[in-house]
């Protein structure tokens, strides 16, 4: 096991592991999620607060150390470890997610739990900052990018603190920060795929306008492909002379979006774009 691999960067702080915990909020009865425990700077605290935790580590000698450090005490029986890689892990009912993340699976992680049902309440996490920065990013600001539109779409995030490099054993190369996520519930009737395929169309070139976007090599061909798909999925007839740029081109001038730039839509303006593509049977997944 290598400390840079599986990012052990333990948080020697304890006044940010304090307020990392606080700031969920945890109930009595809260089940909790955390993800990486390492040396259980966290999980001790979380234990004290909730009713159950279930931490998912992959490296058994940090995982042989939470459980070392909770044996005898009372909170024992609350703690539950599995051993592996978060991302294959079967992920038990929670209320509650706090995480010191491994920065490699900021990502998958993030969409894991957006995925995860039922819905849970909240989530705590410590990110790369320039990740965290994207994550909470609002529409016409620099940073507002596909991975910010795809996870607003289902959640509301939000920053709780920055966290200097220094506050870690060993420092990483990196500055970090702490950020709220809570689902939308229920969450949009969209499906993701749908969203985010129109996502790597329009944020590909983010400053060009949506017209220019979707005349990019290889973007109607992609999506006349969906679209005789979808055709024969639904038993329609496709006219022999069926042109998919002027479809896009009307579908674009009919809701003004033609010359609008990615990096000031909105979530709702990405919405409707994309409903007034499925009102037409064009789909981007
Ligand atoms: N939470 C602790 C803290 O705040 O001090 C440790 C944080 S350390 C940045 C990340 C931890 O996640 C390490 O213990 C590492 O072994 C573990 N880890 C790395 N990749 C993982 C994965 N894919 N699944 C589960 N745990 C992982």
């Amino acid at each position: 096991f290598n400390t840079e691999r599986f990012g052990q960067h333990i948080l020697k702080n304890p006044q940010i592991a304090t307020t990392i915990v606080e700031k969920a909020n945890l109930r009595p009865t809260d089940r909790v999620l955390e993800v990486g425990p390492g040396t259980g700077n966290l999980t001790v605290r979380i234990l004290e607060k909730a009713k159950h935790c279930t931490a998912v580590e992959m490296d058994p000698r940090m995982a042989a150390e939470v459980t070392k450090r909770v044996q005898g005490t009372p909170e024992q029986r609350k703690l539950e470890i599995i051993i592996g890689d978060f991302v294959k892990a079967t992920l038990p009912y929670f209320d509650v997610c706090i995480s010191n993340t491994p920065y490699q699976i900021s990502s998958p992680l993030v969409f894991r739990l957006l995925s995860h049902r039922p819905i849970f309440r909240c989530a705590i996490l410590m990110f790369q900052r320039e990740f965290a920065l994207r994550l909470i990013a609002r529409p016409d600001t620099e940073l507002w990018s596909r991975l910010g539109a795809n996870v607003q779409l289902y959640a509301k995030v939000d920053l709780i603190m920055h966290v200097g490099k220094n506050n870690f054993r060993p420092a990483p190369l990196v500055e970090s920060s702490v950020i709220r996520l809570v689902p939308r519930d229920p969450p949009p009737p969209v499906r993701f795929e749908e969203f985010d395929g129109l996502g790597r169309i329009v944020f590909s070139r983010r400053n060009k306008t949506i017209h220019a976007s979707f005349l990019a090599r290889g973007v109607i061909d992609m999506m006349e492909k969906n679209w005789r798909t979808w055709c024969s999925e639904q038993g329609r007839m496709v006219e022999d002379n069926a042109d998919m740029k002027k479809k896009v081109e009307e579908i674009l001038t009919a809701t003004g979006y033609g010359e609008q730039r990615a990096a000031k839509m909105s979530i709702d303006d990405l919405l409707k774009l994309l409903s007034a593509f499925h009102d037409e049977g064009i789909h981007f997944a």
